[in-house]
């Protein structure tokens, strides 16, 4: 009996992530988790959007003794995008998203294709892909951000309770998205949360004593099957280059100049890989950096508003000098940049990979949520975690959508408040750190995130024998 299961062969898992960064990044990171542990991995993308994760996955593989993570590259469908336009990233006119989404729907065919003609033990589809029901990857908080309200107050600022969950969670009915003036995407997101009911499980990136009410509140009340295996981020063998194949030139130096700075001592600014600002608010928040006085490095994109729409007067200069400010144009290594120990704060977007990636480096946030998930995940950083302060946005609007401009000296004063040493300042510290040795002890050997990844492989293995028998 003993040897007939030793010549069982690994679990193989293939994973299809969505096509968006945040999502290939995280998938990539997963699968170098479960490789870790003797999976076998398969992960199914389009061309481009396997170039940005072959680093982290080839070094994945030549860390890692077992089975080999392999990239399965499927065409992506020619829906009249242009080439090279192949995720959320790259997309700029309405047009172009009504094609990606299209683009979407037809990768469905490859995928079943593939599924016809390999027979993993598990699928473990991006959450966004609604037509699948296999095990799910959830890799935002959007379960959380898209509780049905009802019949909620229309008035932009009635505070409206999320219901049915262990906290009260509060959010002005402008911070939630709007099933009238964004019926596409509300759309999208209940046919998104309808599929994750139906899988036969959820993978979650995220750890249990982060939020352990809601990892009860998930088995429990709602009945749902969950492994939280995360921070995901932990598993990453390419910390500089991981998520793409371009890093900024900017990024050669940045660690140099953080290098010549004291302990805890720069803001990092950062707001994942889909958002942009107008000029108006890149005005602002550069005026806001320069009002802080606090050292900064601050990455704008490649793309973007040319510097003379935005930059108020005398910042060129301060940038000039080179001792106050950094400012990464492109894709920067955000992994090395939180942990690096000059890096005392984060202001971000609260996309939940970047929250949990400060989380785990130990680094609190100034929180300046914009959509979807976002504006629930800074209510669990501020309220419930107490690891950032708030820079209160008000108001929900997609990536593309204009946003209320948030003036300089809010955003001074919100950065102020998080790097002061006062009790405020000090005690979200401290708080920060102490999640971000919970955060490592979840991956390590015996972990609750360790425990749950072998947990779900246990469940994949006992589900192979029982068919087995079945057959037999
Ligand atoms: N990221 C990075 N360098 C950049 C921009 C983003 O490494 O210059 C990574 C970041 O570390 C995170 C991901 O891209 O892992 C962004 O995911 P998140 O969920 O924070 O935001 P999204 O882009 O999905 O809104």
């Amino acid at each position: 009996m003993a040897a007939q299961e030793e010549q069982q062969p690994p679990l193989h898992i293939l994973f299809f992530p969505f096509l968006a960064p945040g999502h290939l990044i995280t998938i990539a990171d997963m699968a170098a988790l479960f490789a870790a542990r003797g999976v076998r991995c398969t992960i199914l993308t389009t061309p481009v959007n396997a170039a940005i994760i072959r680093s982290a996955v080839d070094r994945a593989n030549d860390a890692f003794a077992g089975p080999a993570i392999d990239i399965s590259v499927v065409p992506f469908p020619d829906v009249g995008l242009p080439p090279g336009v192949e995720n959320g990233m790259a997309l700029t006119s309405q047009g172009d998203r009504d094609k990606f989404a299209q683009a979407v729907q037809l990768l469905r065919e490859p995928f079943e294709h593939f599924l016809a003609h390999n027979h993993p033990d598990a699928v473990v589809t991006g959450s966004y892909f609604h037509w699948s029901q296999h095990v799910r990857a959830v890799l935002q908080r959007d379960h959380v951000a898209q509780q049905p309200i009802g019949d909620c107050p229309r008035r932009p600022d009635a505070l409206v309770s999320l219901p049915g969950l262990p906290h009260r969670v509060e959010l002005r009915r402008s911070q939630m998205m709007d099933p009238v003036k964004q019926a596409d995407h509300w759309a999208f997101f209940q046919s998104v949360n309808a599929a994750d009911q139906r899988s036969f499980g959820e993978v979650f990136n995220s750890f249990h004593e982060l939020e352990p009410d809601y990892v009860e509140h998930y088995h429990t009340t709602l009945g749902r099957r969950a492994w939280l295996v995360g921070p995901v981020a932990l598993a990453s063998q390419d910390i500089a280059r991981r998520g793409t194949d371009a890093l900024s030139p900017d990024s050669d130096n940045c660690l140099g100049w953080l290098n010549t700075k004291p302990a805890g001592s720069v803001v990092y600014v950062s707001f994942g890989t889909l958002i942009r600002f107008s000029p108006a608010e890149l005005h602002q928040l550069a005026r806001g950096l320069e009002l802080s006085g606090i050292n900064f490095m601050w990455v704008t994109g490649a793309a973007g508003p040319d510097p003379s729409e935005w930059m108020p007067e005398g910042f060129a200069e301060l940038m000039a000098r080179g001792d106050r400010g950094f400012i990464i144009r492109g894709w920067a290594p955000q992994l090395l940049i939180l942990n690096h120990p000059a890096v005392g704060g984060f202001v971000t977007h609260c996309g939940w990979n970047s929250t949990l990636e400060a989380v785990s480096a130990g680094v609190p946030m100034v929180t300046w949520p914009r959509y979807a998930d976002q504006f629930s995940n800074e209510k669990l950083i501020v309220e419930v975690l107490k690891v950032g302060v708030s820079i209160g946005a008000k108001e929900y609007a997609s990536s593309v959508e204009t946003h209320e401009v948030i003036g300089g000296e809010v955003i001074a004063e919100s950065i102020g408040r998080l790097m002061s040493n006062n009790e405020e300042g000090s005690a979200i510290r401290k708080k920060a750190k102490d999640l971000g040795v919970n955060a490592r002890t979840a991956v390590e050997s015996g972990g609750s995130s360790y425990n749950d990844v072998g947990q779900l492989m246990d469940e994949l293995t006992a589900r192979r024998s029982s068919m087995k028998v079945g057959e037999m």
